[in-house]
């Protein structure tokens, strides 16, 4: 195996629910009356899809979406395809992406043109996390939780080889050694 890898807490639970409260509120002012449909990006984004969505009192529909870059190894490759249909048609609805991070933008951008090509009145982003510093293609995050260094972030969703998905903090990997 290779060198042991140490966890640090960047944000806390309280810090998180903060954020999710304000991104709640934000959200409403937006899509109260929209009937919006927050589509969530499997898996990192189900936590946080959990949370958001019970602080939003108005009518709204959920679904998911799942995304794959072709190849293999952590480093996103550049070409994605879909390996989860969204079930519900979007054609004139008023769509939010619920995503988890915001890395090189590659999935993302993606997304929105997937998205556009089946002529929704908007869509929209919403992200848990940013990581501006690995950016290869511009991205317009709507609603934001936090900017994060450029660091491999894991937890509340965010994963590790699928590990750590269940830490309620947000906290980074680092080299122990
Ligand atoms: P993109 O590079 O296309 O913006 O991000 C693709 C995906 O890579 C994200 O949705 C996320 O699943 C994963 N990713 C990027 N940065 C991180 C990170 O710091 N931690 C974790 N766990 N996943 C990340
Ligand atoms: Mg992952």
């Amino acid at each position: 195996m290779g060198s042991k890898s140490e966890l640090h807490i960047l944000f806390r639970r309280r810090e998180i629910k903060g954020a999710v409260k304000r991104l709640a509120g934000e959200i409403s002012q937006d899509f109260r009356n929209k009937n919006p449909l927050l589509l969530g990006v499997l898996k990192g984004s189900f936590v946080f899809m959990a949370d958001l969505i019970r602080l939003l009192d108005f009518p709204l529909e959920v679904d998911f979406i799942g995304l794959s870059s072709y190849g293999s190894g952590t480093e996103t490759s550049g070409k994605i395809k879909v390996v989860k249909k969204l079930e519900t048609p979007v054609r004139d609805r008023y769509v939010l992406i619920v995503k988890d991070i915001v890395d090189t933008g590659l999935t993302t951008a993606f997304l929105f043109d997937y998205l556009q090509k089946k002529r929704p009145a908007s869509v929209k982003l919403c992200a848990l996390a940013d990581k501006p510093s690995r950016r290869e293609v511009p991205v317009t995050i709507d609603y934001l939780g936090f900017t994060v260094p450029n660091k491999f972030i894991v937890g509340y969703g965010l994963d590790a080889d699928q590990k750590y998905r269940n830490l309620p903090d947000i906290c980074y990997l680092e080299d122990g050694t």
